[in-house]
């Protein structure tokens, strides 16, 4: 079998440097060079998942095709690569010492004491080697959530030196992604910093191989020397990344500082061919030379924090490329919408994206806004919350069901037309309980969704705990909002849409999960088409 090849990126000085975004890009460019490769996260805290964060605390939480409530990050993994990624790409603390504690428990350790060396060391390095055992991968890229120094980051810091060491120099590398801040007043770049974070990790017994330098000038030559001289790694291993325009900029600023290349002769590796970014660069021109100019309103309820609906933003982007039209997007707060002020807050808007989200804060702002764009004919996708919104919206206002609800909100509303499943109503735990994951939806022929997917049948990511109530299936499709999405197997419907409307659309799923650079999401790409058919009109 094939000996796969590591790279470890940890990060030092502060967090937010972007770890996430040279992780892909590093293997963006390795996968253009024909290797195979893919990128987990290992987080430090001690959720099992993300799944039970706040989206304020952590921003969105992503979710893969097997069902995996993940880290955000693994949102620009696949973005970048077009590659899926698995419930294995992404461990916490919480499920590691879940695990060992459970094996203890079992009475797997045959009476030794359990204790963080060896013990959770064993079951992160074993984690970090799955995927590369899996024999799947030339390359496995770990990005190490935290900043090194930090207490909760030791556990892993130390499994990567022990790591480091049974796999060997040309088999696992670190690449340490640093801040070199400048201070206007001195008018200089500082590289002190950095010099102390990567001490911090030599302290841990662990030498970067490559530096990777956030910074907002570039680093000149003497600045280059400087840090390789003192940081021990050598000078075309001090790799700068300067603020980009877009994070799709990044693979090709790595390119220029020759990042792959280093990686690749640490690894011992050959380059193979040059890159082949042919298509990522197209998507490029087409993303930077827009040809129109559309306003989109995003209404949910976490919008002051731009990471909370991270992957619809990513969706409207590469949807907007894809049609060669910049996207703008305008985020409005759904508590603050009442039906006086709707038309004051939706006014100049060429389409209206209602997000997901939990709870009853806001849900009322969401109604009044689906009103307003179904009366208004403005192009409308509903995701998941929001089409739920929008079947309750139809209920009140169409078919007259006063006070109609989802049981989120309100148990014993006379109308529950969003409502539990049968299989959830015995569930307490929150964590991992939702529908979660790929579900197969059958697709209505002659209906819009049939005509956005070209195809009858397709998959698409899930995570909710509310369901429309079929018993209500009649009464809606009577009156015009038709399920042109199900499920096969269960009958519940995935999709609803209104015929008489230029764009209205709800999804129970999440299809920005699924929209990459390689392939933009055709509801999102038909969407912002409707926002300029709408715009023109
Ligand atoms: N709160 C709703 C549910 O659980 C919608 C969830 C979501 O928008 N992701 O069904």
């Amino acid at each position: 079998m094939k000996q796969t090849k590591y790279i470890f990126v940890t990060g030092g000085v502060t967090s937010s440097l972007g770890k996430g975004i040279i992780a892909a890009s590093l293997a963006k460019l390795l996968q253009a060079r024909g290797y195979s490769a893919t990128i987990q996260k290992f987080d430090p805290y001690i959720n099992v998942d993300p799944g039970t964060l706040n989206p304020y605390e952590h921003g969105e939480c992503f979710v893969t095709n097997d069902g995996a409530e993940t880290d955000l990050d693994l949102g620009h993994y696949e973005r970048f690569l077009n590659v899926p990624t698995s419930q294995a790409n992404n461990v916490t603390t919480g499920r590691v010492y879940l695990s060992v504690i459970e094996k203890e428990r079992r009475g797997e350790f045959l009476g030794k004491t359990v204790q963080v060396v060896p013990h959770i060391t064993n079951e992160i390095k074993e984690r970090m080697q799955l995927l590369g055992k899996s024999g799947d991968y030339d390359i496995v890229i770990t990005e190490i959530g935290g900043t090194v120094g930090d207490i909760e980051s030791l556990p892993y810091i130390e499994s990567v030196r022990q790591l480091l060491w049974e796999l060997g120099d040309n088999n696992a590398i670190v690449v340490h992604l640093t801040l070199v801040p400048y201070l206007a007043a001195a008018g200089e770049l500082k590289t002190k910093p950095t010099q102390h974070s990567v001490k911090t990790l030599m302290e841990s017994g662990i030498k970067a191989d490559i530096l990777v330098c956030r910074t907002e000038h570039n680093l000149s030559t003497e600045i280059r020397q400087k840090l390789a001289q003192f940081c021990n790694v050598k000078p075309e291993a001090v790799v700068q990344s300067i603020d980009a325009d877009t994070i799709y900029d990044v693979p090709n600023l790595m390119l220029q500082e020759g990042l792959d290349k280093v990686a690749l002769k640490k690894l011992d590796l050959p380059e193979r061919t040059t890159p082949d970014l042919v298509k990522w660069n197209e998507f490029i021109h087409r993303l930077k030379n827009p040809k129109h100019v559309v306003n989109i309103g995003l209404v949910g309820k976490y919008v002051e924090l731009q990471d909370s609906y991270k992957s619809i933003l990513e969706a409207l982007v590469h949807g907007g490329a894809e049609n060669q039209i910049k996207v703008n997007i305008i985020s409005i707060q759904s508590d603050n919408i009442t039906a006086n002020n709707v038309t004051e807050k939706l006014k100049n808007l060429d389409a209206v994206l209602v997000a997901p989200g939990f709870g009853s804060r806001g849900i009322e702002g969401k109604i009044e806004t689906i009103k307003y764009v179904r009366e208004n004919n403005i192009p409308f996708l509903g995701i998941c919350l929001g089409m739920q919104m929008a079947v309750i919206e139809y209920a009140r206002n169409i078919l007259g069901f006063t006070n109609a609800n989802t049981t989120e909100v309100n148990e014993s509303t006379q109308y529950p037309v969003i409502t539990f499943m049968e299989e959830q109503k015995n569930i307490t735990d929150k964590g991992g309980t939702m529908r979660l994951g790929g579900w197969d939806c059958k697709l209505k022929e002659g209906t819009k969704a049939f005509d956005i997917y070209g195809e009858t049948m397709i998959n698409e990511r899930h995570r909710h705990r509310y369901e429309f109530n079929n018993q209500y299936l009649e009464d809606f499709e009577k009156a015009g909002l038709v399920a042109s999405g199900c499920n096969p197997d269960t009958g519940l419907v995935e999709i609803v849409e209104l015929n008489t409307h230029p764009f209205f659309v709800g999804v129970q799923f999440h299809p920005e999960y699924k929209s990459t650079v390689a392939k933009p999401h055709p509801l999102f790409v038909n969407f912002v088409k409707a926002a300029m058919e709408k715009k023109t009109n």
